[in-house]
C-alpha cells in the first residue's frame, strides 16, 4: 500500500488549546504524523510518496470560497492586530445574534469556527493546503486502480464543515478526497468515519446529497465532543435522505460492541453499492488515548483493517485523530496491515 506524506504538516504547530478550563499544550502535534510515518517504514507497508500539487479548486468543491479565503489571510490579519502568537477565537454567534462577517479578525475567528481548541499558526495555511494535496493524491491513486492507499494527513479534517473549522480541523481532507473521486467518475462513494469523535464536518458537507454515503461510529454526542451533531436520528435530508448513518456509542465501549457497529455499518455501505470507500482513520478509540473514553486495544486494529478489506472496495485511508502519541503509529498502521493482509 502506497503512503502519501508531506512534511509540510509540521508547519502547523499550535502551542496551546483551551481544555478543561485551562490553556494546555496542543494534543494535536507534528509528532503524531512523524510517528505514523516511522511505523509505516518500520513495518515496510509500502512506498512513501510526496503529494502532487492540486491547488485550491478541489478544496472549494466542498468548502465555501469565503471560508477558504479567510483561512488564507487569517494569520496575517491576526498578527497585524495581536502579534505573532497563535490565534484562538473567544466568542461565537449565539441564538438571536446575526450571522454577519465582522471586519475585525477576532470577530471573523468566531464567525468561522466552533471551538477554542484549534489554533491558527504562522504555517497553518501551508500545512492544510498540503494535507488536502495528500488526500487528493491518494484519491488519484484509487482512480488509477490501486486497491488501497494511505493519505497520511495532518492536521486532521473530519470536524471541518463547509464553512467553519474546529476540532483541530480546517480543510476536510476526507471530504475533499470523496468529492474528487466523484469528479473523476465514481457514481457513488462512501465515507466511513471510525475516529472516536463524530465526523460532524463530513456529515454537514454531504448531508443533502444522495451520491456520498456518510457513516460514522463515535462517542455519543450526549456525552462527548462535538456534542451538537452525531445523533442516530440524523439520516440525511432531501436527496440525501437515507445517505447518512450515525452509530453513537457510550463511554467505555470496547471492541466487541464497537465491532458489531462496524459490521452493521459495512452492511449499510454494501447495500448502498458504492464505487469507492474513503475511511476517516482515527485511532483515538484506543484505551490509552488521553482525551477519549473507548477501550479498544492495539491488537484490535488489524482486525478492523481486515474487516474493512472484506468490503472489497477500492479504499482510501485518510488519517484523522489519535492522541496517545506513542501508540498512534502502531495502532494506525495496524489497521493498514490488517487490511493489506486480507486484500
Ligand atoms: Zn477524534
Amino acid at each position: 500500500m502506497i503512503t502519501i506524506y508531506s512534511d509540510a504538516h509540521a508547519l502547523h504547530d499550535g502551542k496551546a488549546e483551551l481544555h478543561d478550563g485551562k490553556l494546555v499544550s496542543s494534543f494535536e502535534m507534528p509528532r503524531r504524523a512523524e510517528l505514523v510515518l516511522a511505523r509505516v517504514k518500520e513495518v515496510g507497508l509500502g512506498p512513501v510518496s510526496p503529494p502532487k500539487i492540486f491547488g485550491l479548486d478541489p478544496v472549494r468543491r466542498v468548502h465555501a470560497p469565503d471560508y477558504v479565503a479567510f483561512l488564507e489571510t487569517a494569520w496575517d490579519e491576526w498578527v497585524a492586530e495581536h502579534g505573532e502568537h497563535d490565534a484562538l477565537p473567544f466568542t461565537w454567534i449565539g441564538p438571536g445574534m446575526r450571522r454577519v462577517v465582522p471586519d475585525h479578525i477576532d470577530g471573523k475567528l468566531g464567525y468561522y469556527s466552533f471551538d477554542a481548541g484549534t489554533p491558527i499558526t504562522a504555517g497553518t495555511f501551508r500545512a492544510i493546503r498540503s494535507a488536502a494535496d495528500v488526500a487528493l493524491t491518494g484519491a488519484e491513486l484509487i482512480v488509477r486502480g490501486e486497491r488501497a492507499a494511505f493519505a497520511l494527513t495532518r492536521p486532521p479534517g473530519h470536524h471541518a464543515h463547509r464553512a467553519c473549522y474546529g476540532g483541530y480541523c480546517f480543510f476536510n481532507n476526507a471530504a475533499v478526497a470523496a468529492q474528487a473521486l466523484r469528479d473523476a467518475g465514481a457514481d457513488r462513494v462512501a465515507v466511513l468515519d471510525i475516529d472516536y469523535h463524530h465526523g460532524n464536518g463530513t456529515q454537514d458537507i454531504f448531508y443533502s446529497r444522495g451520491d456520498v454515503l456518510f457513516v460514522s461510529l463515535h462517542a455519543d454526542p450526549v456525552q462527548e465532543y462535538p456534542y451538537y451533531l452525531g445523533f442516530s436520528d440524523e439520516t440525511g435530508e432531501g436527496a440525501g435522505e437515507g445517505a447518512n448513518a450515525n452509530y453513537p456509542l457510550p463511554f467505555g465501549t470496547g471492541f466487541h460492541t464497537w465491532r458489531a457497529a462496524l459490521d452493521d455499518a459495512l452492511a449499510r455501505i454494501a447495500a448502498f453499492r458504492v464505487d469507492a470507500l474513503v475511511v476517516s482513520l482515527g485511532v483515538d478509540t484506543y484505551k490509552g488515548d488521553p482525551i477519549s473514553r473507548f477501550r479498544l486495544d492495539t491488537a484490535d486494529y488489524p482486525l478492523i483493517g481486515a474487516a474493512l478489506a472484506g468490503a472489497g472496495l477500492p479504499t482510501l485511508f485518510v488519517m484523522e485523530g489519535g492522541y496517545a502519541v506513542e501508540a498512534i503509529g502502531v495502532n494506525a498502521v495496524g489497521v493498514l496491515q490488517g487490511f493489506a493482509d486480507v486484500a
